[in-house]
Order: C-alpha cells, then structure tokens, then sequence
C-alpha cells in the first residue's frame, strides 16, 4: 500500500496538482520522470559531516532575536504529505553575514519517521539520522509569495532543525504542533493566538551552509540551506502522538499514519559545505591548538 499524496503543491503554494509520495510508483524514484530538478545535481538532503566541513569566518550566526517577532496568522495544516504551519506577515531576516539577502518567513513543516521505524529526519549529521527535521522556509522578501520565489536562484532559504525525542519531559513548546485539529486529511486550524517561531530552536544557533534544493517535488535548486548543529528535543510521549496524531489516504482509499515522509540522502558531487560557529567555539579549538603547541614545546624542553 503507498499512501497517495494529490498533492496542490502546498508546501510552496503552486496551482498545479501532481501526484507524488515517498513510496510506490510515485515514490522519490519515479519524482524525476514529472519533474526533471529532482535528478539535477544540487539537490537535498546530504550527509553532512562536520569533519569534511569548512570554517567560513565570514559567515554570521542566526540570533533568536531575528525569531521574536510573532506571526500576523498562522495556519496550521494536515496537507496529506506533512504537519504545516503556513505563515503571514512572518518575522524578515535581514542580514548579509547570514543570509544572502532579506528573507521572509512563509512556512514551516516537519517530515519524520513512522512508529517502529528508524530514520525520520532528512539531513544526516555525521552519520546519524534524527526522528525527525523542521524545515523553517523562507523566501526573498522582496517576492510577495513564496511561491513566486521557487524558481529563482537563492530564491528560498530553509532552516533545518532536527528533532531528538529523548528528553525525560514534555517540549511545552512542540506541543503546540501536537494538537487533534489535524488529524484527517485537508484538517486545518488557524492559532488563536500565534507564537514566536523563537521556540522552536535550539539554544545552539551554530549551523551548515551548502546550496541545494527542495527535498520534494518540483526539487527547485533555489535553496540556501542552513541545517542547525543542535537539535531541540521532545519526549518519546510527544514523538509517539506525532506518529499517530495525522492520518492521509491510501491508495486504495482508506487512511494511515503519515510517516517516513522523508528523502534519502543525495550526492554531493562538488559542493562546499562550510559552517558558522560561535566565537567560542572556534576560539576553544584555537585555544586548544596553542596548549598543544605549548605542551610539545615543553615536552621538548623537558626532554633535553
Ligand atoms: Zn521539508
């Protein structure tokens, strides 16, 4: 059975609607026969490994500031194929250290693993795979839509976070997305009072950077990623009600829990991966750096 997504293209607000899923004959194996992008050469997720990344000094840190400012609507939505919040009048990151140009919020999703099942988050970090990955995206600010941001180049920049469901207690923040509004297909809710997307990160702001794409259809390389060294983390309890809190329908027209509703990792054939770190962070490895030095020199005296 492969759960069958029409999808309208919600994530990124397209008319056209195109059948696809991460299973089946219309599973990421087939993507490319309906849309080319998805076996171009830039595309996402990858395995990032820190030790194969490149310190860009140049590169600012994301702050929580930027995160503050609250929503003017959000919509929270069962769209078949992921749990959404879909944003308006969203928070602008406007810094050229961090990101190419202004960006502006327009949604974020969550792809993760079924129950009983390994893997979940898209991005790998040096080897592991989370339960699962928000993707915070955001579009040039000087589009009015995302939509109309997707085919251009650096047009979208998606923050990745993943998520480890380990804490012994419930993330209060995160169960603002476990909620009974979205458990059927199309269900949709839009927040009373809305919350600063803030709560959804780590303390960490350290992040990678590479080009690359939407990890689902159409595959538009128009992505600057930033995927977050630190995860957030959720209890087992909380993970358990993501697995079974949405339903979509099967092919055969009855329903299951959506899951697994992550792409598995791509090439990253000539890409650069570099990374932000905070002050502290790479002024720690210098420091360490200098107290070997030291004990060497020392250790060499000592020996005469
Ligand atoms: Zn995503």
């Amino acid at each position: 059975m492969s759960i069958r997504f029409f999808v309208v293209m919600a994530m990124i607000g397209l008319s056209a609607s195109v059948e696809w899923g991460y299973e089946g004959p219309h599973g990421p194996d087939h993507w490319a026969d309906d849309f080319p992008d998805c076996a171009s050469n830039k595309q996402s997720p990858i395995a990032i490994v820190h030790a194969e990344t490149v310190t860009n000094s140049s590169l600012g840190l994301f702050k929580h500031s930027m995160f503050y400012s609250v929503p003017t609507t959000m919509n929270i939505i069962n769209n078949g194929h992921s749990l959404q919040v879909n944003l308006d009048g969203a928070y602008t990151i406007n810094d050229d250290t961090v990101l190419p140009t202004s960006y502006r919020a327009g949604q974020f999703h969550l792809h993760w693993a079924s129950e009983g099942t390994e893997g979940g988050s898209e991005h790998y970090l040096n080897g592991k795979q989370y339960f699962a990955e928000i993707h915070i995206v955001h579009f040039q600010s000087r589009f009015a839509a995302l939509a109309d941001a997707v085919d251009i180049d650096q047009g979208l920049a998606v923050l990745g976070i993943f998520v480890d469901p380990t804490a012994e207690e419930d993330n209060m923040e995160f169960e603002r997305l476990l909620i009974p509004n979205t458990t059927l297909e199309g269900q949709n809710m839009t927040y009373v009072n809305g919350f600063s997307l803030e709560v959804l990160l780590p303390h960490n702001l350290e992040y990678y950077r590479y080009e690359g794409s939407l990890t689902t259809p159409p595959c538009a390389e128009s992505v600057v990623w930033s995927v977050l060294k630190e995860p957030i983390r959720i209890s087992p309890a909380q993970k358990l009600r993501l697995q079974r809190g949405l339903q979509g329908h099967l092919s055969d027209g009855s329903t299951a829990y959506i899951g697994n509703n992550f792409r598995s990792i791509q090439q990253i054939n000539n890409r650069e991966i570099t990374r932000a770190e905070t002050c502290s962070s790479a002024s720690a490895k210098a420091y360490h750096v200098v107290t070997l030095a030291v004990a060497a020199f020392f250790g060499a005296i000592l020996r005469f």
